[in-house]
């Protein structure tokens, strides 16, 4: 049973969903699906605890985080084994690099409130401006489940250490790691309702979370459609909302670059089956150097071992749920009838059966066709070459997103150049998915609106306000 986490204590709805794990279909929980009368409890709990976090200090506020954060750590194999159950990602992957990150997230949102939130007073004709960030309200944080706890935390961090208070309504295909972080947090003694979890749909609970007229920020992450959604619920209320979205980035190889990089940082894009927001599926590769990329990409990916997450050996795992490998796999069929041409998979993984689907690379497709143009959120690339320096940019901006971009070259001038060029809210060259708290997150075009992250995340859960001082003489 796993149940709302509400002002403190559990919260029983009449109605139940199953949660499923993708490693074997057994039922991990039966989990409590909110409706309209449990979100509103949720919210007047936030809206009632807001009255007294508010007035904590900063340095009251980042010694709880620090608690929770040192909560996380003391249970991080739990963590990290209850994910993997979850979600099926690699538990190598969240016992050296999610749950860490999780910790992290708290620790280092804690620690930039006390050193780095300020801005020096200045003077206008002899009055003092003095900018404060004051909390905003009660927060709802609505997450996906490819990385349920971290981007979760990556909200809820900033958010309580800016002296909010916040509703969680995790993914439904993953609720677990939430509903652990609230007796977490009542470890740590944050103060009941300071934190809530919903659990339940998206298109219910969700829905009615983000239409509550008590919010006063939103944040979600997931994908455009409901982000269009969200967006509309918020502007109905005139909520300010981050929304972290798809992609459909680029990985740009150019015939200068050091193959063997371009070929690790591609096959890497099979990471948690593809179902991360930020991969770099397109792979656009200079005609001269296309066939020995393709070769060593092959070499490395046929290497990959594919099975259990839980298993130590293993690189990728299965997608999350049915439904998502019918989706991936209908990309790809749709993709070969079109005349794709398959270098690599192109089916699920009828070997091990289950949700197991084979990383996939595709060549010789369509100009404009979906598998170019639409998210998969699975283990499948494409392959494109070019020619020119310009031909790589425009193929590379030929999309809706804008989340990310990664570009391989040995030329410090090209990597100049070609990153001015490209719109995305990140640009790598000669790496991937390394990430610093301390920058700016979040996406262009169709990829979200805002940024997240070091003082973007501050700015956005805080109500920033300049008080101008004057003195009267003498
Ligand atoms: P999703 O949009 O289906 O669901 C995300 C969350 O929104 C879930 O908790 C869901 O219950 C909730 N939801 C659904 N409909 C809602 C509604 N009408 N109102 C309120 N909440 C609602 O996304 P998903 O399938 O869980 O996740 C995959 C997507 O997330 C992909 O598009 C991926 O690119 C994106 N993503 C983006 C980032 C980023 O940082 N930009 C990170 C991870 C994932």
């Amino acid at each position: 049973m796993v149940d709302h986490w509400i002002d403190g204590r559990r919260v029983t709805s009449p109605v139940r969903f199953d949660d499923i794990s993708p490693i074997d279909g057994s039922v991990l929980a039966h989990v409590s699906r909110a409706c309209p009368y449990e979100v509103d409890l949720a919210v007047d709990a936030a809206e009632k605890a807001f009255k007294h976090w508010r007035r904590t200090t900063r340095e009251q506020r980042a010694e709880q985080l620090h608690k929770i954060a040192d909560g996380v750590e003391k249970r991080l194999d739990e963590l990290a084994a209850v994910e993997t159950d979850d979600n099926g990602a690699l538990l190598r992957s969240h016992v050296r690099g999610v749950m860490p990150r999780v910790v992290h997230n708290f620790r280092f949102f804690a620690d930039w409130l006390v050193d780095e939130v300020r801005h020096p007073d200045f003077d206008t004709r002899g009055h003092t401006n003095h900018v404060s960030w004051d909390p905003a309200g009660v927060c709802a944080l609505i997450t996906p489940w490819n990385a349920p706890l971290m981007l979760a935390s990556w909200k809820i961090a900033p958010a309580l250490a800016a002296g909010n208070t916040v509703v969680l309504k995790p993914a439904e295909w993953s609720p677990l790691t939430a509903s652990l972080l609230a007796d977490i947090t009542a470890e740590a003694g944050l103060p009941d309702g300071v934190f809530n979890v919903v659990q339940g749909y998206g298109v219910e609970t969700g829905q009615h979370l983000v239409n509550s007229p008590k919010l006063r920020r939103i944040s979600f992450t997931g994908s455009v459609p409901t982000g269009r959604a969200i967006a509309q619920a918020a502007a109905a209320n005139l909520v300010p909302a981050s929304l972290e979205l798809g992609g459909k980035s680029p990985l740009i190889v150019f015939a200068d670059a050091d193959l063997d990089l371009a070929v690790q940082l591609a096959v890497e894009q099979y990471d948690n089956s593809g179902q991360v927001c930020l991969a770099g599926v397109r792979l656009l590769v200079e005609e001269s150097v296309a066939a020995e990329f393709i070769a060593g990409f092959l070499t490395r990916a046929d290497a990959l071992r594919q099975g259990d997450p839980r298993d130590p050996g293993t690189d990728i795992g299965p997608l999350i749920h049915r439904r998502q490998l019918e989706r991936v796999d209908a990309f790809v069929q749709r993709a070969r009838a079109d005349g794709a041409r398959v270098l690599l998979g192109g089916g699920p993984n009828t070997e091990l059966g289950g949700l197991y689907y084979r990383p996939t690379l595709l060549a010789d497709i369509q100009p404009g066709s979906e598998i170019l143009t639409e998210e998969v959120f699975g283990p499948v690339l494409t392959i494109q070459t070019f020619r020119t320096e310009d031909e790589a940019v425009t193929m590379a901006n030929d999309t809706r997103y804008g989340l990310a971009a990664t570009l391989v070259t040995g030329d410090a001038d090209r990597a100049r150049r070609v990153s001015d060029e490209l719109v995305a809210g990140t640009v790598w060259v000669n790496c991937f998915f390394v990430r610093d708290l301390r920058a700016p997150f979040g996406g262009s075009r169709e990829s979200g609106i805002g940024r997240e992250g070091g003082h973007w995340s501050f700015d956005f859960y805080c109500d920033i306000r300049n008080t101008v001082t004057g003195w009267p003489h003498g």
